[in-house]
């Protein structure tokens, strides 16, 4: 039949027709305009045939359907709000046709069903899904900027509940399959090899084909206190996940509210309405761009030398084994390679690889890994202390403690052990590239690779070439990136690179505002509302203020006299030295930390009274966030970050920079250049010279420019 490159259509002696996706030259199932009209063609021939007593929806992929395709939401910001409509009310009358046509619909769910494919799945009468811990089902929309559009938001609060619903697509929740049963969305679980007969038969068991929201009687929610209660409060932005700055989750909540107060269908309409609203908030635009395109394209590593080919990466070397070696040592031993684990001594490189182990164990706990495929992780990591071991290396990182003394130490003897043309990097996290090269005799094979705590979560990589790092070895470090599993982003060299050296900027405003007599609630409420997931003093107390106070004095012990002191810095100092207050590792910091939880410290306003004259929220929130914007720019005036794709991934990825913007580069080209510049200017000489606007942004916004081209 037609369409074949998408879908196919078979019908059973019983009557029963499966259509299969199966989309041509694609690794998943999608929707593209094509894919709609095939599905639409399909379910229109089904429910006119007579013949047909139901229907399964099936794939012949592992992945049972990922929703809208690549050139789909591409296109979505150019469209005009007419064809966005009628582009998803066509999906709408689709689903709506199938769901009652009077005939029995299954989906028979064999790997993800993830937004618009959960979104088909919700629009069957009943979800048999293959008992596979690894699969993925729900709306996960809100995480890249957008919301369920093919009818999710009405669907999904009709079968679960708004209650459970409206939280859940705001924060883009995915649920593996036993979960998703109790949460109510999913019918059955049963064996992957029985999937397809479990739902034919449960088709021709005879069932009421008509959708919770059809039947009769069922009437749309009247608003009770718990109702109004319930959205007052996502409405005051009271998801502590969200804290009211994103806009997606906004407009998930209102077409719930609105959407369950009266029928289906002019329900579906308002969930289109809310959907056009979205994609013309320049917000939405920034965030698709940046985590749906952006971080793919980092992901497949666009930024890499294109030769040579690909780099053999059979044996890594790790030397320090400790909370960064352990975890580096856990993702390359578990994408397959082979790991010489270096610590000072047996037990320490033994301690390395137990907390491997802990890792690996909890996978196993959670059904996500066998115990044979975890022991054949731990059988490839070999702890020790000799560096002869180093000799059949390809790679070898170093992640011993943030001592450019004892680092030169250690690298001449990796790089003295190992053979010449394997690649040598470094973990740290601010000393320049070019320092430790010093020490080297083939510095063209060693660069930076700055992986973030902790390593088995943060997906982000900062690739640093330094001066003399060659084509081939950074392309090495992008290839030991993908096979980790990591989004890189490549910087040139410079003292903290990039993400440590503006995520700095944020705890230093913050310990500023503190000490010049900000309320402490106010500099932390402000950085939070501002959609950073932390507030500064927080994010100080997690990094430790010992730490912050060590690397300031590296700092000035390299400059010099060019080093000039923030005044955050004066805050952290007084806290070390005079209070012995540390930070959370110490359980005492800006925050007290008992039983997990934080609070800030009562004893802060003795040291830092309270000025009688408080700024506003909005001008605390622009501090913070401005100190990040202009030392973003100075990292593109010194040439450290060169594209506005790796600002902003590394920017979400590296420091939360507050997601909801789409990144720092994007936030900056949203705020204007020319705005900008003249508030840096006025910060300037109200605050002080670090807010003295980059070159990069006076020639923005002389010439109009913007960080993004197009
Ligand atoms: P850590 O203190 O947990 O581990 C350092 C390890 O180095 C310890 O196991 C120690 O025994 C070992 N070591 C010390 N001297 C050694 C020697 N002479 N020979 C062999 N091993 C030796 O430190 P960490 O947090 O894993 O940090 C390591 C590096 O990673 C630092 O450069 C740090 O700046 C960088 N980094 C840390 C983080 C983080 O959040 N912790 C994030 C990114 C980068």
């Amino acid at each position: 039949m037609a369409h074949d490159d998408i879908l196919t259509t078979a019908i059973d002696a019983d009557g029963v027709a499966t259509i299969t996706w199966d989309v041509a030259e694609r690794p998943m199932n999608v929707f593209s305009d094509a894919a709609i009209s095939a599905f639409g063609a399909a379910v229109e021939a089904l429910a006119d045939d007579e013949s047909v007593t139901g229907v399964v929806i099936a794939s012949a992929k592992p992945v049972f359907h990922a929703g809208a395709d690549l050139v789909m939401v591409q296109t979505l910001f150019e469209q005009s709000p007419q064809q966005l409509f009628d582009l998803l009310m066509r999906v709408c009358a689709m689903f709506r046709r199938l769901e009652t046509c009077g005939k029995p619909v299954a989906a028979a769910i064999n790997g993800h069903a993830l937004g618009g494919g959960f979104e088909m799945a919700l629009a069957a009468h009943a979800r048999f899904v293959a008992d596979d811990p690894k699969i993925k089902l729900g709306l996960p929309e809100a995480r890249l900027g957008l919301m369920p559009s093919f009818g999710g938001t009405q669907r999904l609060a009709r079968l679960i509940g708004y209650q459970k619903a409206v939280p859940d697509m705001a924060q883009g929740k995915t649920y593996a399959p036993q979960d998703a049963r109790k949460l109510g969305t999913v019918t059955d679980i049963v064996p992957p090899d029985e999937l397809l007969d479990r739902a034919r038969a449960w088709v021709l068991s005879g069932p009421e084909p008509v959708q919770p929201w059809d039947k009769k009687g069922v009437r749309p929610v009247v608003p009770s206190p718990g109702f109004t209660q319930f959205f007052s409060a996502v409405s005051a932005g009271g998801s502590a996940e969200t804290w009211g700055v994103y806009p997606a989750p906004r407009l998930i909540a209102d077409a719930v509210y609105h959407g369950i107060q009266m029928p289906i269908d002019p329900a579906l309409r308002l969930e289109i309405r809310r959907f056009i609203e979205l994609v013309r908030d320049p917000s939405s635009k920034a965030m698709v761009r940046t985590n749906f395109f952006a971080m793919k394209d980092a992901a497949a590593l666009v930024r890499r030398p294109t030769t040579p080919p690909e780099t053999k990466l059979t044996t890594i070397g790790i030397i320090g084994a400790g909370l960064m070696g352990a975890g580096i040592a856990h993702a390359a031993a578990s994408g397959a390679r082979n790991v010489v684990l270096i610590d000072i001594n047996q037990d320490a490189a033994e301690r390395g690889k137990a907390s491997v182990q802990a890792l690996l164990d909890k996978q196993v706990a959670r059904g996500r890994m066998e115990t044979a495929a975890r022991d054949a992780v731990l059988e490839r990591i070999v702890p020790g202390t000799d560096y002869a071991a180093l000799s059949d290396c390809d790679l070898v990182i170093e992640a011993v403690f943030e001592d450019a003394g004892l680092k030169h130490t250690i690298l001449s003897a990796a790089e003295a052990a190992m053979p010449e043309t394997a690649v040598l990097a470094s973990n740290t996290s601010t000393i320049p590239i070019v320092q430790l090269a010093s020490v080297l005799g083939r510095p063209e094979r060693f660069l930076g690779l700055h992986f973030f705590s902790p390593v088995d979560k943060m997906p982000l990589v900062e690739i640093i070439r330094g001066a003399a790092t060659s084509d081939s070895t950074l392309a090495a470090g992008f290839d030991l990136a993908k096979l980790l599993r990591k989004t890189p982003i490549a910087v040139n060299d410079g003292r903290g690179f990039y993400t440590t050296r503006v995520v700095k900027t944020y705890m230093l405003e913050g310990m500023a505002l503190l000490g010049e007599g900000v309320t402490p609630a106010l500099i932390e409420n402000a950085g939070r509302l501002a959609g950073m997931p932390m507030g500064p003093l927080r994010l100080v107390d997690m990094v430790n203020i010992d730490l912050v106070d060590r690397i300031d004095a590296q700092t000035e012990a390299d400059l010099g006299t060019a080093h000039r002191v923030h005044p955050g810095i004066l805050v952290a100092r007084r806290m070390v030295r005079e209070q012995a207050r540390i930070g959370e590792k110490a359980s005492a910091g800006f925050y007290d930390h008992a039983d997990g939880a934080a609070r800030l410290w009562p004893g802060l306003q003795d040291v830092f009274p309270e000025a009688d004259v408080q700024p506003t929220l909005d001008q605390t929130t622009e501090r913070l966030m401005l100190a990040q914007a202009v030392e973003a720019l100075r990292c593109f005036d010194d040439g450290i970050v060169e594209t506005a794709s790796d600002a902003d991934v590394g920017s979400i990825l590296g420091w939360g920079f507050a997601p909801q913007t789409g990144g720092v580069a994007s936030y900056i080209d949203h705020i204007g250049p020319a705005h900008l510049l003249a508030r840096c200017q006025a910060l300037e000489s109200s605050v002080g010279p670090w807010f003295a606007p980059s070159s990069t942004l006076k020639t923005l916004a002389e010439t109009g420019g913007t960080l993004h081209v197009a």
